[in-house]
């Protein structure tokens, strides 16, 4: 079985991303804005932060209180709009429950909006006209197949998880890469049935270890994009590694799949990787304008 390392083949693009990025006259800055203090967003913020500034990134943590009135929140983040020091803008989810996510994530300059989640990104992605960011999930997961020259165009795809985060966009980026693609979710029927068609297999439900061999089949590829914490302990400052496992059962998959991503270090890595991505892109559209 083939595994699927995100950790390794982000440590081969981020030298050359740091490369890119010190091409530029400037120093590229990520803004992060947080509302609230979750412990796992804590801790994706700081992973987010590590591997920005080793590749020399400067990265804006904003954090606002958890009862922040939606309209200062907006407030903060049209400032960053507008601020010329900032090339990207990132909303750390979930966001507390009182505000609207809609909201809040289309006010992001779209073309700061290397989250790809504004609407108008959305519909360009969909649409497949040129312009969009990929989300950095979905654009992860892409890249962590072609790095091991999984073929992509013409095969079945088969997503499970429809959420627009994860789910739909990942299904679209490999829908514009040729793919066959087919997406499940919870009211879908038989699903081991569907699953066991594709011949890549992507998982995104947020269930621990959910999907098992019935699941699967011979030949597979899988990626879990899965990272559910079994601990029920809070989380400090890191993210403590055995407590995490994703929607596949590694274990039991692994003897009849081709190729899997495990968890931690499959897709978590490829969507910082992803995300930096989309902020050199912003840059680099920037310097030729
Ligand atoms: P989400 O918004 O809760 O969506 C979950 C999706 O899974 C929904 O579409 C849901 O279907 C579907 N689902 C739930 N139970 C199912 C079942 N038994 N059978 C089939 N489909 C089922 O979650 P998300 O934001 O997409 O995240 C999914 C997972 O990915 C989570 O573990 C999250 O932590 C992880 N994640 C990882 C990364 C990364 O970088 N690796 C990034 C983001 C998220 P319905 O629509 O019918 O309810």
């Amino acid at each position: 079985m083939l595994l699927l390392d995100g950790k390794v083949v982000r440590k081969n693009i981020a030298k050359t991303l740091e490369e890119n990025f010190k091409k530029f006259s400037r120093r590229a800055t990520l803004a992060i804005v947080q509302i609230g203090d979750l412990a796992p967003s804590n801790a994706y913020i700081k992973q987010k932060k590590l591997f920005g500034e080793s590749i020399g990134v400067v990265v804006k943590h904003l954090k606002l209180l958890a009862d922040s009135l939606e309209s200062d929140i907006v407030g903060e983040i049209q400032k960053l709009n507008t601020d010329e020091s900032v090339q990207g803008i990132i909303v750390q989810l979930p966001l507390p429950k009182n505000i609207n996510i809609s909201n809040v994530l289309n006010s992001v300059n779209k073309d700061k909006d290397v989250d790809g989640l504004t609407a108008t990104n959305f519909r360009k992605l969909a649409e497949g006209v040129s312009g969009y960011f990929i989300p950095a999930t979905a654009r992860g997961v892409c890249e962590l197949l072609e790095y091991y020259k999984v073929p992509i165009a013409g095969e079945r795809v088969v997503v499970v998880g429809r959420s627009m985060l994860v789910g739909k966009p990942t299904a679209l980026a490999l829908l514009l890469r040729g793919a066959t693609v087919t997406i499940t979710h919870s009211q879908t029927k038989n699903l081991a049935e569907v699953t066991r068609l594709a011949d890549i297999l992507i998982v995104a439900i947020g269930k621990p270890r959910f999907i098992t061999d019935e699941y699967v089949s011979q030949n597979q590829v899988v990626v879990d994009v899965g990272i559910n914490d079994i601990s029920g302990e809070k989380f400090d400052e890191e993210i403590p590694k055995r407590h995490l496992v994703g929607d596949i059962d590694f274990d039991s998959v692994k003897n009849t799949v081709r190729a899997l991503s495990p968890v931690p270090g499959g897709v978590g890595p490829m969507t910082v990787l992803a995300l930096f991505e989309n902020l050199f892109d912003v840059c680099r559209k920037s310097q030729k304008s």
